[in-house]
């Protein structure tokens, strides 16, 4: 078997050797996350970015098999911010020197959908003069309207693969003609035609998933060249179809630990790429998204959404953050930033490297 460190050393992994850095235990995992904080700081540096997350809409024509907001689960009350709760976020963001918000929702494309995220687009522009970034995180849409969100000012995306085996794909989606892996491949493809940084990203230790599986996501990602990635545990949700397989899951601190071994395996697959601490980390372990900060991430997602809401946005159990803005005091987030190691981007955009030494 190779020695470690060769592997670390290397620029190119084969899927053997990415397979060999998810099973590392004791001082070889210690060692790669080691090599993984060094790639990172030399590369993209010791930043991280805010991007101010606002869950605008639960409403979701999707009945993803493993989500607490899929069409059928109607325990669920619905909601819709109003253009003032959305813009207030937003004004929150930009004063308190977050570089970005980042808009979700679920998946609609009727055009009173399209039309409203564009108006919002064009105020979230216009208070801010600019200033702020923002990314969507609205699904699957025609090339058209990714096009007109993005000449009214989206810059990013976010459009998780959530698993890039077309079979465990087929397995936690319903086959009704609406969940298709090559129409999200597809999709991935149409954004960067457009002109967005293009993230992607996985839901790690979901029922039936092996590591090889994980290893091809990893070759996936730098495959369609990804400018961010956002991936995270998977966490069970009563009232979804999937949760009847809880009995196969890892328990939960070795899904933490798995998703951290891929944030520092992914790390140093694509070294110049910003990677999200998800939200789902911290649903495990209350300091899991610093920890993924010490290991390769450089992205935090506050959550701004406003609280009434938030109940009805869990999409697993144990969603952190339902009934306290406390991790939104800038001193309390600057103290776990610095404990990580890190320092944060005020008002900067915080731009992928990638997406800049891709086009070059
Ligand atoms: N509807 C859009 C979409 O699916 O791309 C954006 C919102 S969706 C709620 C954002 C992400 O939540 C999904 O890409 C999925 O990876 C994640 N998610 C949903 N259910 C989850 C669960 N049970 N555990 C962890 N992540 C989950
Ligand atoms: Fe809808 Fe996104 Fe949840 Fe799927 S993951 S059900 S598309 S909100």
């Amino acid at each position: 078997m190779k020695q470690l460190e060769n592997i670390l050393g290397q620029t190119v992994f084969s899927e053997d050797d990415l397979c060999r850095l998810l099973r590392t235990e004791g001082e070889e995992r210690k060692l790669l996350f080691q090599f993984a904080a060094s790639k990172k700081t030399e590369t993209v540096g010791r930043k991280v970015y805010f991007r101010g997350l606002i869950e605008f809409s639960n409403r979701c024509a999707k009945d993803c098999l493993y989500c607490g907001i899929r069409r059928s689960n109607n325990r669920v009350g619905r909601y819709e911010l109003a253009d003032d709760e959305i813009l207030g976020a937003c004004c929150f963001a930009w004063e308190n020197g977050f570089g970005s918000v980042v808009l979700q929702s679920g998946e609609l494309s009727s055009p009173a959908f399209v039309d409203r995220v564009d108006r919002l687009l064009r105020s979230i522009k216009k208070l801010s003069k600019g200033g702020l970034g923002i990314t969507l995180s609205c699904g699957e849409q025609s090339p058209d309207t990714y096009r007109r969100w993005f000449e009214s000012g989206a810059h990013r995306y976010l459009l998780r693969i959530e698993t890039s085996d077309p079979e465990l794909y087929s397995m936690i989606h319903p086959d009704d003609g609406r969940h298709c892996i090559e129409r999200r491949m597809r999709a991935l493809q149409d954004l960067k035609e457009c002109g967005y940084q293009v993230g992607s990203g996985v839901m790690i230790g979901l029922p039936f998933q092996s590591i090889r599986q994980l290893a091809g996501d990893l070759l996936f990602l730098k495959k369609i060249d990804v400018d961010m990635v956002g991936m995270g545990p998977y966490i069970e949700h009563k009232n979804t179809p999937l949760s009847r397989y809880r009995h196969l899951l890892l328990p939960k601190p070795e899904r933490l630990d798995l998703s951290l071994k891929m944030i520092a395996t992914l790390r140093l697959v694509m070294p110049d790429i910003n990677i999200a601490a998800a939200t789902a980390l911290q649903a495990i372990d209350p300091a899991g998204r610093e920890k993924a900060l010490t290991v390769g991430a450089n992205v935090i997602m506050p959550n701004l959404t406003p609280l009434a809401y938030r109940k009805d946005y869990q999409l697993y159990e144990d969603k952190p953050c339902l009934d306290e803005d406390a991790g939104l005091c800038r001193s309390c987030l600057e103290a776990r930033v610095d404990l990580a190691g890190s320092e944060i981007g005020y008002g900067e955009w915080g731009d992928p490297l990638h997406f800049f030494n891709r086009r070059s």
